[in-house]
């Protein structure tokens, strides 16, 4: 196992919020019931293609990023924030503890907590 191997599960920790900034900006487009066409931030001409799955909080993208191994890149984190928009705005949390501390609902994923404002 490589060093990027282990150090690979955090890098949506170590960007989250960062990450999730970016991604209240995006333009995206409901395909089906879980894919979705993101317009690209930086060429607006081009799309990605993302496929959640909502429960575990986690998606694929056809971005470089997810493609280099990112997980949770800002276009998943959009995607999810729309799919879930009918139960409110969500906030993503890397930390368990952090995400409770919210004293709001919690959507547990995979490496990745989502707390719910109505
Ligand atoms: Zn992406």
């Amino acid at each position: 196992m490589n060093e990027y191997q282990l150090t690979r599960p955090w890098r949506n920790v170590v960007r989250l919020k960062a990450i999730q900034r970016a991604s209240r900006h995006l333009t995206l487009e409901r395909l089906a019931a879980t894919s979705y066409r993101v317009r690209s931030a930086s060429h607006p001409e081009h799309y990605y293609y993302v496929q959640i799955d909502p429960a575990m909080l986690t998606g694929v993208c056809s971005c470089l990023w997810a493609h280099y191994g990112g997980v949770n890149c800002k276009h998943v984190l959009a995607v999810l924030r729309a799919y879930y928009a009918a139960c409110g705005e969500l906030s993503f949390w890397a930390d368990p503890k952090e995400a409770r501390r919210q004293h709001r609902p919690i959507i547990v994923g995979t490496y990745l907590y989502a707390t719910v404002r109505r």
